[in-house]
């Protein structure tokens, strides 16, 4: 996995880990370009779903263990994906990419092969609405939000 040094020189990156660049990767953290990268090689443990397809990891003590954190990031990193989750990571039709604001379970991941999800937040969790579809999660028209 690339290190946060091979990230950063090609992004900037805020004191915090923070892509600070413009574009694809911006706001998230350097980690998810590592990530990305796996999935460009094609490393993910699944793939879901269709515009956008979803790649999962599945978040064991080798996936963890092959990112290069400070100490204060991996604990951070772990709260919110914890050790047998899986993360979620995807592309939207602008070329933004995106992770799960959460570790899901296997059963979620399975739920998100028969469904569509919202390209904003990942979420399956949608509402049919006289306006349209709804994301119950992120709270977004998942129809204006990514043309899903
Ligand atoms: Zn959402």
């Amino acid at each position: 996995m690339m290190t946060p040094r091979e990230v950063a020189a090609d992004y900037n990156l805020t004191a915090h880990g923070t892509v600070s660049s413009p574009g694809k990767f911006e706001g998230e953290a350097w980690y998810v370009v590592a990530i990305w990268d796996l999935v460009m090689n094609s490393y993910e443990d699944r793939d879901t779903g269709e515009d956008p397809t979803i790649a999962w990891f599945h978040v064991d003590a080798d996936f963890v263990d092959g990112i290069e954190f400070h100490q204060t990031d991996r604990e951070d990193f772990l709260a919110t994906y914890p050790l047998g989750s899986y993360l979620g990571i995807w592309e939207d039709s602008q070329g933004f990419v995106y992770v799960t604001d959460r570790g899901k379970t296997s059963e979620e991941v399975d739920a998100d092969d028969q469904g569509e999800s919202c390209p904003h937040c990942g979420s399956d969790d949608l509402q049919e609405t006289p306006a349209g579809t709804h994301c119950v999660s992120c709270g977004v028209n998942v129809d204006e939000a990514g043309g899903a």
